[in-house]
């Protein structure tokens, strides 16, 4: 009887376990030398990351490691050749790399998009004013963001100032050694009973996020300027000996204020890794590193780093801009080849963060279906919001033919849906690329705090989108 029994049991355990499902830990699957490498792979994602705070400079690092990796910037009119190496640098906000592989392009390009602007504070075009003896900043965010979040931590200024005559400078301070820093002042609890009563959608106004950048006034003769605002001309001063502008070069730059410092590890075992703007420059490192990895492929193959996915994909580097179906038409006459033939044969997996699943929180996710951390990149067949709106929604064919490569090549991976039914939603690039009559789906890395000042991530999830993508582009 009792043989019997337990030969019920075991049966019934292998049935269990060849018909369902779980989601696989990346610490059940991955041995010791692979868990080793994905940590040393955050290593080389944590540079990039610290120097990649805006799109502009996101794009330059990516420029930096493919021009190591042997390639060459690209122009329209310029002569490709197969197993050549290109990139084409969009007004320096997004970067469109791509490998022509040995097989006739007209079997299709497998194309990783990924975009490299983060949510952040951008300055007004006439931002600097003194209020009671303190220099303040005006800002307009850009993209989602959680407003109290902004407030009392160092920010730092980066971008760029055209001044009048023509010549950009950059503007890099608060994230160098003996650099100052920035701030948004917020309430103390003892004075802030009315804004507690607010909804926090409201508590804090767009408006108020006024960034603090100096104190002192302008003196002259050991004597404080008897001028309107002193504070005010003595950040002008400042600007002045730093950059060669004046105020109305404002009207001309881009300064973002973001999140100032480094990447660092949380937990005491370090297998997170939390930073700013991982959202979504987690995908952007491991879609480069892996077009690094298979520069020498049979199939021709693309890494797009867009810029304003933030706000909407629009305008001239976003992912809506017709630049890059431009590139593949230019590719597929380069070749005597049908560029909408090209289009129709390409894949993209369109690589966007999803929200991992937080504990402190299981009210807004449906466990069963939202991405866990540490449980490997995560593939999500559609975002959207409000009954699938807004969204690309992958075919079970593609969702088919990923989940096979992935298998093929033991990458750790899972499913992601954002949250519950009619909880919220988002949306990515991945619909701008499928209306190019390109197959699209999206896959991310898993994400705590989404567009948060300090996101977190897993490193094992890391490894696992650059594992996922080279497998991707290799298979
Ligand atoms: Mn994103
Ligand atoms: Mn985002």
């Amino acid at each position: 009887m009792i043989a019997k029994t337990e030969k019920v049991n075991t049966e019934a355990e292998q049935l269990l376990e060849d018909l369902s499902y779980r989601n696989v830990n990346a610490f059940e699957s991955m041995d010791e030398e692979e868990l080793n490498r994905a940590m040393r792979y955050a290593e080389g994602y944590k540079s990039f990351l610290d120097s990649s705070k805006t799109e502009r400079e996101a794009v330059l690092c990516g420029i930096a490691m493919l021009r190591e990796a042997g390639f060459r910037e690209y122009g329209f009119g310029d002569e490709l050749i197969p197993s050549g190496n290109y990139y084409f640098n969009n007004r320096g906000k997004q970067l469109i790399a791509f490998h022509v592989g040995t097989e006739c392009v007209s079997s299709g390009i497998r194309i990783a998009a990924a975009h490299c602007d983060s949510p952040r504070l951008d300055l007004k075009q006439h931002p600097l004013f003194e209020d009671n003896g303190i220099g303040y900043l005006k800002t307009h965010y850009y993209g989602g963001i959680r407003k109290y979040q902004w407030t009392t931590i160092p920010l730092a200024l980066h971008g760029v100032v055209t001044l009048k005559d023509g010549t950009s400078v950059n503007v890099n301070v608060g994230d160098n050694d003996g650099d100052p820093v920035f701030v948004i002042t917020d309430l103390l609890p003892h004075l802030a009973k009315d804004q507690n009563q607010k909804p926090l959608g409201t508590a804090f106004s767009g408006e108020s996020l006024n960034i603090l950048v100096g104190s002192s006034p302008y003196m002259t003769g050991g004597e404080v300027a008897d001028v309107k605002d002193p504070v005010k001309l003595k950040v002008l001063s400042v600007l002045h000996d730093k950059y060669g502008m004046t105020e109305s070069d404002f009207m001309s730059a881009e300064l973002c204020a973001v999140p100032a410092g480094r990447s660092v590890d949380v937990g005491f075992d370090k297998w997170l890794l939390g930073g700013y703007g991982h959202d979504d420059r987690v995908c952007v490192y491991p879609e480069l590193t892996a077009l690094i990895e298979n520069k020498d492929s049979v199939h021709s193959l693309m890494c797009i780093l867009a810029d304003k996915e933030e706000i909407g994909s629009e305008g001239i580097t976003g992912m809506q801009c017709r630049v890059f179906t431009d590139i593949i038409d230019e590719i597929a006459l380069s070749f005597g080849c049908d560029s909408n033939l090209i289009r129709q044969r390409s894949v993209c997996v369109s690589a966007d963060v999803t929200a991992g699943f937080d504990p402190n929180y299981p009210e807004v996710y449906e466990k069963g279906n939202s991405s866990l951390l540490s449980c490997g990149v995560a593939l999500a067949k559609y975002t959207g919001s409000g009954g699938k709106s807004g969204t690309n929604d992958a075919s079970a064919e593609l969702v088919g033919r990923i989940r096979s490569v992935f298998d093929g090549s033991n990458v750790v991976w899972q499913t992601a849906e954002l949250g519950k039914v009619d909880q919220g939603g988002g949306g990515t690039v991945a619909k701008f690329i499928a209306k190019a009559n390109i197959e699209t789906i999206d896959i991310g890395v898993p994400v705590l705090s989404m567009h948060a000042p300090f996101e977190i991530i897993s490193k094992a999830d890391l490894y696992s989108a650059h594992k996922g993508f080279s497998a991707f582009f290799g298979n």
